[in-house]
């Protein structure tokens, strides 16, 4: 990687965190926060950095960097997912962390936050590099993760696959107990993950999704919608919407953008990426250079399911989308949201429209505690009924205080927050 691409990489990480940072210290004052647990939050309680040796397949050893950030845990064990990229640094898991903290606490579960992940790009590398850099990391980890202390969950990069290696790992190393299942979540079925959980992010994107449109008198029928991401999230909401008769007519990820005003096939696509790790190739025809197009585009409703920081001031401008659904978390900066507000954007905002994955990550570590398995439709039901709550609550907020959504979730997260540590008192 070059110092240029490795210095637009820090960059952008510091973005979030400080865009994270931004937007708790403007409600922290408009709330008038307790002080004490404004001094708290504003911190993570631990920041976990670790270096590791790993044998690749040549023979040689490789040092690998790897994060785990525990920034609260009030309200239960500490909650968040595992990333595996190249951009992962100090800054982003950072802000991750925090955001999981204030979702988890919007959503009201027993879960506190935090976020890992691993400085490296899992696809240069081969399924047996990767699962020895894995069990690795997780035996770096040691007992820093455990089923009633922090538990991590699948993030970009990552998925059911490597949450069995470190279930599997922790397991042979460290418990050898029933409930060492509950170390990850987001684990394979077979191998005690919950049904639902792969698409649950998604799809609890597209209940809030449903309940905007339902409030604004809007069909989801015929409407048209772009999608940036077409990953775990990015997938499963394009494949739920376009079952609810919208047609996707734009997908951006990280080898191409694609423009098809007749409509792009999502189920096709899914399967495209699947055999081809992004969406190149698919109907080569309607690929298009200028990433503008992408973002310019006339549609009802975009969705935002890749990176943070892909929507900043260089580009908010050109969005003529009615709303934006942020399916990844932080990708529309500060700067960029005051341009949306003025264009009157809406936008639906990360701790409620991706909380999906972790309400359904609490259903996989309740099944787990009490060796139950819940049917698809019981876990589909909760969740729809769990997100759908939320997104009310905000809306209530965001109506009553005169407040954007992404204003409100934060004010209901923090208040829920500060009313705990008001109840227990700071020890000692
Ligand atoms: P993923 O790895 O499955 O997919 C990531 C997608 O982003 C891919 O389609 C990739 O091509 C695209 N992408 C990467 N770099 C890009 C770039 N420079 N430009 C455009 N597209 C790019 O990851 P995921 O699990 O779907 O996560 C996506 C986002 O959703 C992340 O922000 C993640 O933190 C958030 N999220 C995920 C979950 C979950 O359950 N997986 C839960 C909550 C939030």
């Amino acid at each position: 990687m070059s110092n240029e691409q490795n210095e637009m990489e820090a960059a952008s990480s510091k973005k979030l965190y400080q865009g994270v940072c931004d937007r708790f210290e403007r409600i922290a004052s408009f709330i008038d926060l307790d002080s004490k647990v404004h001094a708290i939050m504003s911190q993570p309680k631990a920041e976990l950095m670790i270096h590791f040796p790993v044998k690749m397949d040549d023979g040689n050893y490789m040092l690998f960097k790897g994060y785990r950030i525990q920034h609260n845990n009030l309200l239960g064990p500490y909650k968040g997912g595992m990333r595996f990229a190249p951009e992962v640094s100090l800054d982003e898991v950072k802000g991750l962390a925090m955001l999981m903290t204030l979702k988890c606490a919007l959503v009201k579960l027993p879960l506190g936050g935090a976020k890992g992940g691993i400085k490296y790009n899992p696809n240069d590398h081969s399924p047996e590099e990767n699962q020895r850099i894995t069990r690795r990391f997780t035996i770096a980890l040691g007992d820093n993760i455990g089923p009633s202390y922090d538990i991590p969950a699948p993030d970009m990069g990552t998925n059911a696959q490597y949450m069995d290696w470190i279930m599997d790992t922790y397991h042979n190393l460290y418990g050898r107990k029933i409930e060492d299942k509950a170390v990850v979540t987001g684990k394979s079925v077979a191998c005690g993950g919950s049904v639902g959980r792969a698409s649950a992010t998604g799809f609890g994107a597209v209940y809030c999704l449903e309940e905007w449109a339902g409030g604004q008198g809007v069909s989801l029928e015929g409407a048209r919608f772009s999608i940036q991401g077409f990953g775990n999230v990015g997938s499963h909401a394009a494949l739920k919407i376009e079952a609810l008769g919208a047609r996707l007519v734009a997908v951006n990820d990280h080898t191409a953008t694609l423009i098809n005003p007749d409509g792009v096939s999502a189920t096709e696509l899914a399967s495209h990426v699947a055999a081809h790790r992004g969406v190149k190739g698919f109907q080569p025809t309607r690929e298009v250079d200028d990433a503008d197009r992408f973002w310019g585009l006339e549609t009802d409703f975009m969705v935002l399911a890749a990176l943070e920081n892909t929507v900043t001031e260089d580009n908010a401008g050109l969005i003529r989308a009615k709303l934006i659904v942020e399916g990844a978390n932080g990708p529309v900066t500060t700067e960029a949201e005051e341009i949306l507000t003025e264009n009157g954007v809406h936008i639906i905002p990360d701790i409620l429209a991706n909380a999906g994955g972790v309400i359904v990550s609490y259903f996989e570590w309740v099944q787990n505690r009490n060796s139950e398995y819940w049917n698809a439709e019981t876990v589909d039901a909760k969740l729809r009924e769990k997100i759908i709550s939320a997104y009310h609550q905000v809306k209530t907020v965001s109506a009553t205080r005169g407040v954007s959504m992404r204003q409100a979730a934060y004010i209901e997260s923090l208040k829920h927050l500060e009313e705990v540590y008001l109840k227990r008192g700071v020890w000692p």
